[in-house]
């Protein structure tokens, strides 16, 4: 019986353990079943995705097997890859991510190219992130723009830690300035003004948040998504508030949710603090970036 057991285990190359967790992933209406297994057969087997593909042939030994079925079981029970194996790809570098912070969707590299092409590629800048999570924006633009001066808050201090982590994980800490605080409240004295001013706000509206996909709902965190009753109430605080912070002209840069360009325009135009007021599509065609520049004071 141990033999038998012993040569059936032996027959488990990582071939056939692929094709089997995809097959039991879709089962289980897993999104992307085939590069799930992949990647977390990788982290399981300490190695590469590209390796996994390159040794199919190989037998798993049964220690490997066993930390495989664990992640497996988290999987099945929605737990999102990033957070399994630890971190997440967005823009040009890999993050680390915790449950305590957003996972950086692709979406949001529409953000970080807007403000890009609004950043000279010389010359001092001033730029604040509100709400920085991972620190996935904030470092992307600071690896792109290493000329300018970088600073982010979070109110959570759990998440600043890991933003902090991914800075000197890229060797940006030395670029980047954290400070922890919910949105303008730590600049209240402050001086400062900045010439771009940019987040990812949470956006959702509180009863949408139970009936997104169980990845989202059962393990983000609700504080990184959860926008009030219509989802705009991050907007209306940080739009009332941003133009005190920039400079004349200087640019306001925010993630939108797709439904959300009316109500948005309706803050911005209330306000009477800005102009241009400019929204852009993501790849997948929906409005997801709002841009506005602070109105020039008349001098008198
Ligand atoms: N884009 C995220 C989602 O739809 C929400 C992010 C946010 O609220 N800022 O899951």
């Amino acid at each position: 019986m141990q033999n038998q057991s012993k040569a059936a285990g032996s027959e488990w190359t990582i071939r056939k353990v692929l094709s089997w967790t995809t097959s039991y992933f879709k089962s289980h209406n897993i999104e992307s079943p085939k590069s799930d297994a992949a990647i977390l057969l990788a982290h399981a087997l300490e190695t590469e995705r590209i390796d996994v593909y390159l040794q199919c042939d190989k037998p798993l030994y049964a220690d490997e097997r066993s930390r495989f079925k664990t992640l497996i079981r988290r999987r099945i029970s929605r737990e999102p890859v990033a957070y399994i194996v630890g971190e997440k790809g967005f823009w040009s570098m890999n993050f680390t991510v915790t449950k305590n912070v957003l996972i950086p969707r692709p979406d949001t590299e529409s953000l970080v190219e807007a403000a890009m092409s609004v950043l000279p590629d010389s010359g001092p800048q001033r730029i604040l992130e509100l709400g920085t999570g991972s620190g996935a924006i904030i470092l992307s633009l600071a690896s792109e723009r290493p000329h300018c001066l970088f600073f982010a808050s979070d109110r959570s201090a759990k998440a600043l830690d890991v933003a902090r982590e991914n800075a000197e994980r890229h060797h940006l800490d030395e670029s980047v300035h954290f400070f922890s605080g919910d949105w303008f409240r730590p600049l209240k004295n402050d001086m400062y003004l900045f010439d771009m001013i940019i987040s990812n706000p949470p956006y959702i509206p509180t009863a949408v948040i139970s009936r997104l996909q169980p990845e989202i709902c059962k393990y983000e965190p609700a504080m990184a998504l959860d926008g009030g009753r219509d989802g705009l109430d991050s907007y209306r605080v940080i739009i009332s508030s941003a133009h005190a912070y920039l400079a004349d002209g200087g640019s306001l840069l925010l993630e939108t949710g797709h439904n959300q360009k009316d109500g948005i325009q309706k803050i911005a135009d209330a306000c009477g603090c800005y102009e241009n007021v400019i929204f852009t599509k993501d790849y997948g065609g929906h409005d997801r970036v709002v841009r506005m520049t602070k109105r020039e004071r008349i001098k008198g």
